[in-house]
């Protein structure tokens, strides 16, 4: 394939770099490679290749060094990453990872300096919650919890930190979709004298609807379980960064933990990317005609979804960094629990699962499920009630599954 010279827009750059046929007897799809080790030209290069990984040695520009075994590198992983960067704005360099999980706790271990601290908005997914308390804090790391949404506290706790290392978001926050001020925090992390990072956790909306990097963030954090995915099969995660060194660094500290992500699933994840526009927008455009319709139904007491927020300052933040309000609403039912079990328990298309993001429709009761481990003033904190149920709008035909959840309603 020559080489295209010019800049194409994401949707063909997904298409047309990464991926050479020539080097792979013209196979139109990348092949799977599966190998552990890879060998060397030379005993020279083997040499060149090791004093460049232990930093001995600086390639110059498009050089690249030959690869040395797959958990430091290998050509699925490198062909994902190249296709994966043009799908966020703003962006130069990515790491790919075996899940999503795996991706927060390498930024976290690769960025808390010794005796630094971390800011995170709450809630939080609940992995990443456990991974800080179970985890991050006993390794001696200081970290502060800030209510979603609230920029001014968010602003104060990163003025008031001293060894701040790294601030991590997440929004929408899920499952009230509280959106938290990308902007805001990455002006506030440059006034810092320690500079911390800002990461964001993209999973929600991103790679089509909200694009942190290019509202400040130093890094867009993805479980590509999701909508990279897209079909619920596969666990990886994803890093991405405008600054290349911070990738380089993430990747020297994911040779050392061996969670990169492995070939067969890179050839799945980069199988989906070129769709991953194309099946968000539909499934926004589902969940708005479906969020629109239920807001208004008798038995729904309240719906939280993007389009229809109505607080002032979440508009104001809706507007300024999201693209479209995607696939995710929480309602909540008339009678309590018992309420929300029902409506589950009459489901026919829609899956009572966790995860979301899929082409397939999932809906699940946060309260006794993802979010289970938060105790009483946390539920109330963030707006988690025994009531709420949160779903996750797939591809199917939205009468379909507006049908389905009047008659669970009923
Ligand atoms: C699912 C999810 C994660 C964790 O990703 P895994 O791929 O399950 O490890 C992290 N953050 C958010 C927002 C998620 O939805």
């Amino acid at each position: 394939m020559r080489k295209i010279s010019y800049r194409v827009r994401p949707e063909t750059a997904v298409l047309t770099r990464g991926f050479d046929p020539k080097l792979s007897v013209g196979s139109a799809r990348p092949p799977v490679y599966r190998s552990s080790t890879f060998v060397f030209p030379s005993p020279e290069a083997a040499e060149r290749a090791f004093g460049i990984v232990l930093g001995k040695i600086h390639p110059l520009g498009d050089d690249r060094p030959d690869l040395i075994y797959a958990r430091l590198n290998h050509p699925n992983a490198e062909i994902l990453e190249q296709q994966l960067v043009p799908l966020e704005r703003g962006a130069n360099s990515a790491a790919v990872f075996n899940s999503g999980m795996a991706a927060i706790f390498t930024v976290m271990l690769a960025f808390l300096e010794r005796g630094g601290s971390l800011i995170y908005t709450q809630p939080l997914y609940g992995g990443s919650q456990h991974l800080i308390h179970q985890i991050i804090e006993p390794l001696g790391f200081d970290a502060r919890g800030v209510p979603a949404g609230n920029g001014r506290a968010l602003t104060e706790a990163i003025e008031q930190a001293n060894n701040l290392s790294l601030v991590l978001i997440e929004t929408p926050a899920n499952p009230t979709l509280m959106m938290t001020d990308i902007a805001q925090a990455a002006a506030a992390v440059r006034r810092h004298p320690k500079r911390p990072l800002l990461a964001v956790d993209n999973t929600l909306l991103g790679p089509t609807f909200q694009h942190p990097l290019i509202h400040g963030a130093d890094l867009a954090i993805y479980s590509a379980t999701k909508f990279l995915g897209g079909f619920s099969d596969l666990l990886a995660g994803a890093v991405l960064a405008t600054d290349a060194e911070l990738i380089e660094t993430l990747t020297g500290v994911r040779a050392l933990l061996g969670n990169i992500l492995q070939a067969d699933e890179c050839w799945m994840l980069d199988s989906r990317l070129s769709t991953v526009a194309l099946r968000m927008n539909r499934q926004s455009k589902n969940a708005q005609r479906i969020a629109e319709q239920l807001a208004r139904h008798p038995r729904v007491k309240r719906l939280i979804y993007p389009s229809l927020f109505t607080d002032d300052a979440q508009i104001k933040i809706r507007d300024a960094q999201t693209d479209y309000p995607g696939s995710l609403m929480s309602l909540e039912v008339e009678g309590g629990k018992t309420g929300a079990f029902e409506f589950l328990r009459r489901l026919k298309i829609a899956k009572n699962a966790v995860s979301l993001g899929g082409v397939e429709t999932l809906v699940c009761h946060p309260m006794t499920t993802t979010h289970s481990e938060l105790s009483p003033e946390e539920f109330s904190a963030a707006g988690i009630t025994d009531a709420l149920v949160r779903i996750s709008v797939g591809t199917e035909h939205w009468r379909d599954l507006l049908d389905e959840f009047t008659r669970a309603l009923a």
